[in-house]
């Protein structure tokens, strides 16, 4: 059965039991990651899930809390000995950059490194990330500081989709991409330039129609203030999810 793991659901500040928010999605087929934080073969581990089965990875945008887990994350898939190819999908400005960090650190010079693949996803509105017999990725630029992407995954065998805002002020791609889908998870790091508070995560809810709300990339710890779900149940009337590290939701 298709399903989703939280692997953390921190905004950019990590906490004890709040990693930066990365996530994969787990089909028969595949299993995507969603940004790279911290240490995902750690969290990976804890979530029941083998690194070396990650199929394919997504890099939303160039911040160090959404991509500074790349190179151990590839180095540790090397030293287990994985031999078969993965494919890397993102923006021309996030590959380029992501391409560069790895040259940084000599890995054409690692022996008998597998193959990667650069997957350059354009800047355009429904961009198509992947589409296969069973799932279907779009994404979409958002409102931040420096380029990045929404996304929404279509499950065909379950008829289910799944959008994921990533860090954005609210803007109108959001809500396209989100149409009508069964789970939108939604960043509430607060009101500033750049992000989203809850309340407008409820409110890019209810105006898109989704079924359930997941808020993730929230200040956790000893950073966190408020009630989140009450902030966003002010604006949206359908269901309200506090995501949290390792949790697990069925498609
Ligand atoms: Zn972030
Ligand atoms: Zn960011």
């Amino acid at each position: 059965m298709a399903h989703l793991i939280i692997l953390g659901s921190s905004n950019a500040i990590p906490t004890i039991d709040h990693e930066n928010t990365h996530m994969a999605l787990v089909t028969p087929e595949r299993l995507v990651l969603v940004d790279c934080a911290s240490n995902p073969v750690v969290r990976l581990e804890e979530a029941g899930l083998d690194a070396l089965s990650i199929t394919d990875i997504i890099l939303t945008h160039f911040h160090p809390d959404h991509v500074t887990g790349l190179p151990l994350l590839l180095m540790d898939m090397w030293l287990m000995g994985r031999q078969t190819p993965l494919n890397i999908y993102g923006l021309h400005f996030t590959l380029d950059r992501a391409q560069t960090m790895m040259n940084l650190y000599g890995w054409a010079e690692w022996p008998n490194f597998f193959t990667v693949n650069f997957c350059r996803i354009p800047a355009d509105n429904m961009a198509v990330v992947m589409d296969d017999a069973h799932m279907r990725i779009t994404s979409s630029p958002v409102k931040h500081f420096l380029p990045n992407i929404c996304l929404r995954f279509d499950l065909k065998y379950e008829d289910k989709s799944v959008a994921y805002s990533c860090d954005t002020e609210p803007c109108q791609a959001i809500l396209d991409i989100s149409n009508g889908v069964d789970i939108l998870l939604h960043e509430a790091s607060g009101p500033f330039k750049g992000h989203s508070s809850a309340a407008q995560a409820g409110d890019a809810a209810r105006q898109a129609g989704v079924g359930a709300l997941y808020i993730i990339h929230y200040p956790t710890g000893r950073y966190a203030s408020g009630d989140l779900i009450a902030e966003a149940a002010a604006h949206f009337q359908g269901k309200i999810v506090l995501t949290h590290d390792l949790m697990k939701i069925d498609l």
